[in-house]
Order: structure tokens, then C-alpha cells, then sequence
């Protein structure tokens, strides 16, 4: 039990905004008193916010694990964490080792993640990882926009198979949501093609298109009343001129629920890279008029990174403009998965533009409940530098400073000196935590209400955001005092949300001699059983309720 006594509450979920006020925790759940005995913090003169929610991020499984093993050079520069008792070690860095991925969100007041994107083929090695990966809670969702089976059913007008299908993947998996990443476009890339438009068909099919895939993923995925819609990574991401495709993307799914991945990469005009140029107010006004839609900013930050994708022509495209090194894998039959080390410069007239499209979308959309904050982790930057964009947010005098560093060449292609938003406290609040569990449809989290988990960051307050935000006084998981006076002193297991969609056990008939020709693995071994997943927690469907 515990009370968290006199702090300046903001739980935007429940209209409470810098209120000051209790906060009482017992049984791992927020309650609305405890006992006069219970330990007490003093919160006074500090801010209390639900635990941040990570709606899109890349912290497990082998694709991670294939970037962690690509940048040595930058392993040996980070600093390794943790040589205390009760801790396992780990380094930070761009891409913070299992265990140091868990202490190092919930040293920052994050407390639930989404991994988003895992092939049903490693989900096995995902789990694996997400075990070792401490205090945090954990949903993900798998690849589905370039698995060969489902292509095929669409391709023959199968659709209640696919369905079928696609509900034995979520389980098999045990995944939480629908992923479509670059739809058609990574299946092309296994001939070395890709799918650029919504409307042509994906290579080596006759009929079946990127528009029909991510058409059908999101009623799929709305009628097996998945609590997350499908989370929709656009085609042509990161190309110059890939606006018109976004819009028609988000028209598409005109009248269905959908969540669009890191839009920051998806919101650029011109027709090359010397004429590319923000298009975050076309991307804006569109997804302001789509309320179907929530989306995160896949914002950038100038500095090193590692990018991390299961689409693999554009990660090849990378790798060709930067002469970095390049990684390459194939998931058979499922997906693809590209990595390239990356460094974002100011100098560097692109990465300008793609700073400042991320904040632009993040200060243009009007609704800061479809919106949340990630950086596509690590692709933008490191999860860890949340803070800096938090900062960026908040004061516009701060971005002003910013922009002074770059040519008016460079502004003129961008929106973001125009805009002089500025975040309250309440909107990051939303934006951190609120906005995500409301999108992940995790109704337990992102709020402080009665029966809520007992997830709770709390700040002193200080002008300067970005230090605020990086170290919280105290931080509380699932009831439990894990950050104290702002060092983390423990750690504990969190939880793996995972759904079970309703489906037709006779789909095994169909799937079996599937694997038989086409996959590696026999059949039996495929689905991640029960006891593999570490703290599995079913969250009800939205449409049965079980
Ligand atoms: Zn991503």
C-alpha cells in the first residue's frame, strides 16, 4: 500500500489537469484510499503523470538482435549499466541490450511498450528476449502484410480464410495486434522489387495489390475485435514525394479504425532529394479530417543511431545513399527485415527536414488524443531521448534557437518556423501516455483512475522539460516503488499482453500442408506455446469479450 500525497496530478484520461491531489495504490492498482498506516511519498511541488506508454517500438527479437550485433563500434562507446546487486548488466547505447531496456524506460517513467513488429517465425526468439526484458509490460504485433499464405487467399478472393488465418497468426504468435509493414512491398523485395503504388499489383501476383492488403488487414483486425486496430507502416516510406501515397493510405481506410506507424516517415514532399521538402500540413489536415485514425510522430533527433526494419527495399536504399554497412534477412514465407547503422546531421539538408517534419505533425495535428510521442525507436533516435523531443514541444522559444542553426535554404522547405504551439503539461501527459493506451486499447493503463494499474512517474518540476522527463523522482510499477529519490532501486517482472481471437480450429487443416511445402519448420513447432511466454496476460477482445 502507499500513498502518493500532495502532488500536482495529470491523468488527462479522467479531466484531471495539474490538480493537486492524493494518489493511493494497493493490490498493484490504483484505489481511491488506503489505510492511514500505509507508507506515504510527499509528492509537494512535484508532478504525477500515469507511466509513459510505448505504442511503437523495437526492443526484442532477431531483428534487434541483428542490429545489436551489426554496431560493435558502437557498443564500446556506451556505457554499461547496472553492475549492482539484485540487477542483471547490460549497456545502453542505441540499442540497449534485454535487461537494460527494461531499467532504462522505467527509469524514465515508462512502463508499457509495444514491440512493433515480429515475424510469427521468431516470435519464439521475440518472447525470449521480452522475458529477460525486466518491469516493463509488453504487448506486440506481428507481420501479416507480406505473409505469402494470406497474400494468396487474397489473391483468390479467400477473404473468411484469410481471416481465419490471420487469427491463428495472432495466437500462434501470441501477439496483441496486426502489423502491416510496406504491404506487398517487402513479398516483392524477396525478387528484388518492391510495391510503390497502392493501386499496382505486388510482384509475382496476378490481382492482389497493396491497397487490397491493408483494406482487408484492417477489417480483419476490426472484426476479430482486436483491441489495437492494424498498425499500418505506408508504402514508400522515407522516399521523397511519398505524401500522396500517405493521404491515399489514410483515405483508404476511410470508415475503419488504424493505426499509422511513425508518420514523421511518411510526410514528405518534392520529387527527389534535392527538392525534398516538409509535406507535414498536407499529412496533417488529412489525418485532422480522419478520426478513424491515431497515428505516432516517428520523430527524429540529430545524432547516432541504428535503423530497423522489416522493410527491406527501403533499408537497401538506404544503405545505397550511405555507403554504411548493411544487413539483410529473410523471414521466409513471412516478411523481411533490413538494418543499417545511421548518424542524423544538421548539416545534412534531409535529416533537417526530417527533425523537423516529426515535430511539425506532432504541433499541427489539433487532436493530441490520436497522437503519440515515439522516435519509431531506434530508427529516429533512442527511446531514451524522449525528453529532448518533450522539451521541444513545450517551448517554442527553445525551437527557435534550434532552427537559427540551419541555412534559410533549409527553413524554407520546412513549416516548423511557423509554428509557435506550445504543449502544456496536460497535452504531454496525453501524448506520453494517455493517447498510447487508449490506442493500444490497453484500458488498464495511461490513466490513474480507480482499478487502473498502479503505473505512476513522478517529476519535479523544472522549467527545462527534457531534464525533468529524463529523471523522475519516483516511479511506480504495478504498485511497487521501483524508483526512489531518482535512482532505480528494483526491478521485477512485467507482464505480456497477448489477445486469442476467435477462429475455426479446422484452419490447422489448411495451414498443416502449407508448412509441409513451404516452410522449414514443421508445423508443430511453429506457435510460441503458453508456458514460453513470461507473465502471459490475456486482454479481452473487443468483440466476444473472452
Ligand atoms: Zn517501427
Amino acid at each position: 500500500m502507499l500513498r502518493i500525497r500532495g502532488g500536482k496530478v495529470y491523468d488527462p484520461a479522467n479531466g484531471v489537469s495539474g490538480v493537486v491531489r492524493d494518489v493511493c495504490v494497493a493490490g498493484g492498482k490504483v484505489v481511491a484510499d488506503v489505510d492511514p498506516a500505509a507508507r506515504t511519498i510527499d509528492a509537494t511541488g512535484m508532478v504525477v503523470f500515469p507511466g509513459g506508454v510505448d505504442v511503437h517500438t523495437h526492443i526484442g527479437g532477431a531483428a534487434l538482435n541483428f542490429a545489436r550485433g551489426l554496431i560493435p563500434e558502437q557498443h564500446r562507446k556506451a556505457q554499461p549499466i547496472f553492475h549492482r546487486p539484485g540487477f542483471r548488466s547490460g549497456i545502453a547505447g542505441t540499442t540497449p541490450t534485454t535487461f537494460a531496456t527494461g531499467y532504462v524506460y522505467a527509469g524514465m517513467g515508462w512502463t508499457t511498450a509495444n514491440e512493433a513488429a515480429v515475424p510469427a517465425l521468431s516470435a519464439k526468439h521475440t518472447h525470449e528476449e521480452l522475458r529477460d526484458t525486466p518491469i516493463i509490460d509488453r504487448t506486440c504485433c506481428v507481420l501479416m502484410a507480406n505473409n505469402e499464405i494470406v497474400l494468396d487467399l487474397l489473391e483468390n478472393e479467400e477473404y473468411e480464410r484469410a481471416k481465419q488465418v490471420v487469427a491463428w497468426y495472432v495466437w500462434a504468435a501470441k501477439a496483441y495486434g496486426v502489423k502491416a509493414v510496406n504491404p506487398g512491398g517487402v513479398a516483392g523485395w524477396k525478387w528484388g522489387k518492391d510495391a510503390k503504388g497502392l493501386r499496382d499489383v505486388v510482384p509475382g501476383y496476378k490481382k492482389v495489390t497493396p491497397a487490397k492488403m491493408i483494406a482487408a488487414l484492417a477489417q480483419i483486425t476490426d472484426e476479430l475485435g482486436l483491441p489495437h486496430p492494424v498498425h499500418v507502416h505506408c508504402n514508400n516510406l522515407g522516399a521523397p514525394g511519398n505524401v500522396s501515397t500517405t493521404i491515399e493510405t489514410m483515405k483508404l481506410l476511410e470508415g475503419r479504425r488504424a493505426h499509422m506507424a511513425h508518420l514523421q516517415y511518411h510526410a514528405y514532399g518534392g520529387d527527389d532529394w534535392f527538392t525534398m521538402k516538409s509535406a507535414a500540413k498536407e499529412v496533417a489536415e488529412q489525418f485532422n479530417a480522419s478520426t478513424n485514425l491515431t497515428c505516432d510522430a516517428g520523430a527524429v533527433l540529430f545524432g547516432n543511431t541504428v535503423t530497423v526494419t522489416a522493410d527491406g527495399p527501403w533499408q537497401h536504399l538506404l544503405y545505397q545513399l550511405t555507403g554504411r554497412k548493411w544487413g539483410n534477412l529473410d523471414v521466409e514465407n513471412e516478411t523481411g527485415c533490413g538494418v543499417v547503422p545511421y548518424v542524423y546531421k544538421e548539416k545534412n539538408l534531409v535529416n533537417a527536414i526530417q527533425w523537423a517534419v516529426g515535430l511539425e505533425l506532432l504541433l499541427l495535428i489539433d487532436d493530441p488524443w490520436r497522437v503519440c510521442l515515439t522516435t519509431d525507436h531506434p530508427n529516429g533516435a533512442t527511446f531514451w531521448r524522449y525528453p529532448e523531443i518533450v522539451q521541444l514541444l513545450m517551448n517554442a522559444d527553445f525551437r527557435k534557437e534550434q532552427l537559427a542553426q540551419f541555412p534559410d535554404k533549409t527553413r524554407s522547405r520546412m513549416v516548423l518556423p511557423e509554428l509557435t504551439r506550445e504543449y502544456s503539461l496536460n497535452d504531454i501527459a496525453i501524448i506520453t501516455s494517455a493517447s498510447p493506451a487508449r490506442a493500444l486499447g490497453l484500458t488498464q493503463k495511461g490513466h490513474l483512475g480507480v482499478g487502473a494499474d498502479a503505473d505512476v512517474a513522478v517529476y519535479n518540476e523544472n522549467p527545462n522539460a527534457a531534464e525533468m522527463f529524463a529523471y523522475p523522482r519516483y516511479v511506480i510499477k504495478s504498485g511497487e516503488l521501483i524508483v526512489e529519490e531518482g535512482e532505480l532501486r528494483k526491478s521485477l517482472d512485467g507482464r505480456q499482453f497477448a489477445v486469442k481471437p476467435e477462429f475455426d480450429e479446422s484452419i490447422e487443416e489448411f495451414l498443416k500442408p502449407q508448412f509441409q511445402q513451404y516452410y522449414t519448420m514443421s508445423f508443430e513447432n511453429y506457435p510460441v506455446s503458453c508456458d514460453r511466454v513470461h507473465g502471459l496476460t490475456l486482454q479481452p477482445c473487443a468483440a466476444c469479450g473472452k
